[in-house]
Formats: structure tokens, C-alpha cells, sequence
């Protein structure tokens, strides 16, 4: 595909905070954007040229909304596969249905990283009540057993200390297929933002160092303050992936950072086909945000060192936090993102603050 030129529409999948700010982003370049986003709070539809509220089913509407595109991605993981196929058809999906299959399955996504050779913690297949006992003896205990599929921010997975507490498990997740991942006893989170287009140029963000909180990022730290051969690690890590999937796109590479007398080594935890919440402070640290950069890299366009001119702390506003606005607003050297969402419920991702540090 030639480069997409300016005033083409990007169709965006999903219409919560993350197509809101693809939506701002791809404005800043020049492109209208249409959100497709089933009935709920989606806060996109305010800031893009044009929606579709209907249900990813709902197959008129999604020939509508390939008609009315120049090419579409996504802020959203869990599309179902049927639709996500008829779109890839009939017009261009970047990052691929194929990078998105594998990352809707976390037992796809770990193989597929084990088999590249990047570290990952030991994991197991977990479909039948015989796969449970085989699953403790392959990964040993402490272990989480997390559902393959549609889990986000700690839905879906449940601690299991004791092999006689794995049934239980397995029952309260559902008896859906899973997977057993050895629990981590990490010293600190990490992630990294990388950018591919279709030219096979690729670049990547500082990482963070990402702490959260019941399972929700609540902050990235950037520097991370780890020694520079772990970020060079993890770098590479996100480049391999990146290429290995012919990847077009913005990709997050989430890692478990572990310590011992021999120093830091990286663990990935997970990858997502997306711009991420790790990736937030990008906006107010760098020249191009991971925004912009993942509109470039699926339209076609250059792909421009990233020039991070501030370290910063990004820190997510949960729930009622984000009622607390004036104060934030007030703050000299802190870049407050508000994301216009209709009900504030405990936990939810209702804007971020970025508080800058000139270097
Ligand atoms: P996930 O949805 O898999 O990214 O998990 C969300 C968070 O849960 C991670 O960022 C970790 O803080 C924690 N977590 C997930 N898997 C593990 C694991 N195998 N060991 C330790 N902590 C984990």
C-alpha cells in the first residue's frame, strides 16, 4: 500500500481513550478518523470527524464503515474473530488480523515468543481437568492461571499456591481454556513502546519502569532507572518481535523485571498490537507521541526518532481522582489528559497526568 496522504479516514476500532487520542493525533496530521465502537461510553466519538455505534456483529454497518475508510485500526483487543476477518478483506487492517489473533491468546502470544527464542516465564496449556496436575508439575508453585483469552488489567486470572487449589481455580475462571504461567517474584514492571511501518524502519521510546496497583497501571516512571544494557535488552526484545511479525503499528512489550546477585534480566509478561497505557507519557515527553507514531507507521510515513526532551512521572487518574481537577490543572510542569468520559466508576481510567522534569 502507498503511504495514506493527508485527508484520507482512518477507521479506528474501539472508542474508549485510546482511539480518542489516536483520533486527536491523526487530526494533527492532517486525516479525518471514523470510530466504530459498539453502544456504550466512548469517549472518541466526541473528538473524530465521523462514528458507527453498532455492534462489531452488526455486518451492514461494518460494510458501511469499509466503505467510508481508507484503511482502519484498532485501541482494542477483544474483537471477535469473525468480524475482524470480513474488515481484513475488504480493507486494509493494520497491525494484521494475524499479530491480533496471536496476542487474543495468551497461549498463542507465549508460544509464539518462547519459540523466538525471548524469555517468558514457564507457562502450560490448561483445556482439560487432566491438563491441571500436568500444568503444577511443568511450572511449579506459586503459579497464576489466567483465561487465554479476553483477560485485561487482572480479569481472568487467580492466584494458586496449593496443586489441591487448582480445580477450584480452573472452576472459578469458568472451566474456559487457560493457561498456567509461574508466578514472578519480580523486583520491579517495565515496558517498552516500539514503532514499525511498512518499509521496515523501526523505532523505539525510552522505556518506563511501570507500577501498578490491583493489577492497573498507576504510574511509569521515565528514566526507569535500570542499567542501560537491561533497556538495551529490552529494546532488542521489542525490535525482534516487531520483525518477526512484519509488524505496521504501534507495539507495547510489557516485561517483569527480576534481580538477583548477578544483576537485572528481563522477563516479557506481554506484548499488545497497540498504543498502551505505558506509552501515555509520550505525548508530554517526547516530540512524537506513541500516537502519532502509530499513525505514521500504519499510514506509510516516515517513521522519526521519538526525542524525548523531559524525564517524567505519568500517573493514571482512577475513579472519583479525575473529579479532583482543578488542582492538577493548576500544577506548573504537569501536562493534564482528560478523556471526557461520561461516568467516573472506581477504578476506571478517567485521564492521566504527566509531570515533566527538564533534563
Ligand atoms: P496481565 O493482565 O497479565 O498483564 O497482569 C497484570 C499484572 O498482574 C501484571 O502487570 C503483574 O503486576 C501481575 N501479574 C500478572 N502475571 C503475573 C505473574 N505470572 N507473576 C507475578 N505477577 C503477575
Amino acid at each position: 500500500m502507498a503511504a495514506l496522504a493527508p485527508g484520507a479516514t482512518i477507521g479506528i476500532i474501539g472508542g474508549g481513550q485510546l482511539g480518542r487520542m489516536l483520533a486527536l493525533a491523526a487530526a494533527r496530521l492532517g486525516f479525518k478518523t471514523h470510530v466504530y465502537a459498539p453502544a456504550g461510553d466512548n469517549p472518541a466519538f466526541d473528538v473524530a470527524t465521523a462514528h458507527t455505534e453498532a455492534a462489531y456483529e452488526d455486518e451492514r454497518a461494518l460494510a458501511a464503515f469499509a466503505d467510508a475508510v481508507g484503511m482502519v485500526t484498532y485501541e482494542f483487543e477483544n474483537i471477535p474473530a469473525h468480524p475482524l476477518a470480513w474488515l481484513a478483506q475488504h480493507t486494509p487492517l493494520k497491525p494484521s488480523a494475524d499479530v491480533l489473533a496471536f496476542t487474543q491468546d495468551r497461549w498463542a502470544e507465549k508460544s509464539f515468543l518462547s519459540d523466538l527464542g525471548l524469555p517468558v516465564a514457564a507457562f502450560a496449556n490448561v483445556e482439560t481437568p487432566a491438563d491441571l496436575a500436568a500444568a503444577v508439575e511443568r511450572v511449579g508453585l506459586p503459579l497464576v492461571l489466567k483465561t487465554r483469552r479476553f483477560g485485561y488489567d487482572g480479569k481472568g486470572q487467580v492466584m494458586v499456591r496449593r496443586a489441591e487449589d487448582m480445580a477450584a481455580a480452573w472452576e472459578q475462571l469458568g472451566r474456559v481454556p487457560c493457561i498456567a504461567e509461574g508466578f514472578v517474584d519480580f523486583a520491579c514492571e517495565a515496558a517498552m513502546i516500539a514503532a514499525r511501518n511498512a518499509t521496515g524502519e523501526i523505532v523505539t521510546y525510552d522505556m518506563p519502569r511501570t507500577v501498578h496497583e490491583d493489577h492497573v497501571l498507576r504510574r511509569c516512571h521515565v528514566p526507569a532507572g535500570l542499567p542501560a544494557g537491561v533497556e538495551a535488552a529490552g529494546t532488542r526484545m521489542a525490535r525482534q518481535i516487531a520483525e518477526a511479525f512484519d509488524y505496521e503499528g504501534v507495539l507495547a512489550v510489557e516485561f517483569f523485571v527480576l534481580r538477583d546477585d548477578d544483576g537485572e534480566r528481563l522477563l516479557i509478561n506481554e506484548i499488545a498490537p497497540r498504543v498502551h497505557n505505558s506509552g501515555h507519557w509520550t505525548e508530554a515527553a517526547c516530540a512524537v507521541s506513541q500516537f502519532e507514531m502509530h499513525i505514521r507507521a500504519i499510514a506509510g510515513w516516515p517513521l522519526p526518532e521519538p526525542a524525548r526532551h523531559s524525564d517524567c512521572v505519568m500517573e493514571n487518574l482512577l475513579g472519583a481522582e479525575a473529579d479532583d481537577w482543578q488542582k492538577p490543572a493548576a500544577e506548573d510542569g504537569a501536562v493534564l489528559h482528560l478523556y471526557g468520559k461520561r461516568e467516573a466508576r472506581p477504578g476506571r481510567k478517567m485521564g492521566h497526568l504527566t509531570r515533566l522534569k527538564r533534563r
